[in-house]
């Protein structure tokens, strides 16, 4: 059986790449979201191996000693990572798994498994992009304009990335995202098994 694809989506802030994932998803049954372990406290409603593998800091830094990780980060005073067993089992027994992670753990699943599929989400315009950091609403002028520059910053990263998919309207960039999805799984070196069968 052939392995199932590694989808890595990422994008600047704002750029709505969270309500992008949820949709593919939803209209996607095959695809599965990956799971991220961390260090952090339960929020009301969330459910341990669902939301996070919610575990704690000496059993994760054993994880990171162990090579667990695709990659990780410590974020806010605590630790999260993807780790490398969900992600290779699921992938191995033919399913496809996205993981929704920021630029830096892109880059780095990027150097462990090139195989997988990086998809990088544009804005329209600076200028919608900025507009929806400012409709994201409750920060002062000031977090806005820090937080456009960084997502300015961050679009510069677009060239590391395989595929650049435009988020005007939700339901188009899913329909692109699904097309990269399709096209990916007729590229000869995935059908390997395949080919030799016939
Ligand atoms: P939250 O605590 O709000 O769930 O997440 C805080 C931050 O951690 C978010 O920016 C989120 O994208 C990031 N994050 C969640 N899971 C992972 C992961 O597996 N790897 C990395 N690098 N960041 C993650």
């Amino acid at each position: 059986m052939e392995n199932g694809l590694l989808i890595v989506i990422s994008g600047p802030s704002g750029v709505g790449k969270g309500t992008v994932c949820k949709q593919l998803l939803h209209d996607n049954d095959k695809i599965n979201l990956s799971v991220s372990a961390t260090t952090r406290e339960p929020r009301a409603g969330e459910i341990d191996k669902i939301s996070y593998f919610f575990i704690d800091k000496e059993e994760f830094e054993s994880m990171i000693v162990n090579g667990e990780f695709l990659e990780y980060a410590y974020v806010h005073g605590n630790y999260y990572g993807t780790p490398k067993k969900y992600v290779l089992d699921k992938i191995e027994k033919g399913n496809d798994v996205l993981l929704e992670i920021d630029i830096q753990g892109a880059l780095k699943v990027k150097e462990m498994y090139p195989d997988g599929v990086f998809i990088f989400i544009l804005p329209p315009s600076m200028e919608e992009l900025k507009k929806r950091i400012i409709n994201r609403g409750t920060e002062t002028e000031d977090a806005i304009e820090k937080r456009f520059m960084a997502a300015y910053k961050e679009i510069q990263y677009v060239f590391k990335y395989d595929y650049a998919v435009l988020n005007d309207e939700i339901e188009l960039a899913v329909k692109r995202i699904e097309s990269i999805i399709d096209a990916e799984r007729y590229k000869v070196n995935r059908q390997i098994d395949i080919i030799k069968e016939i």
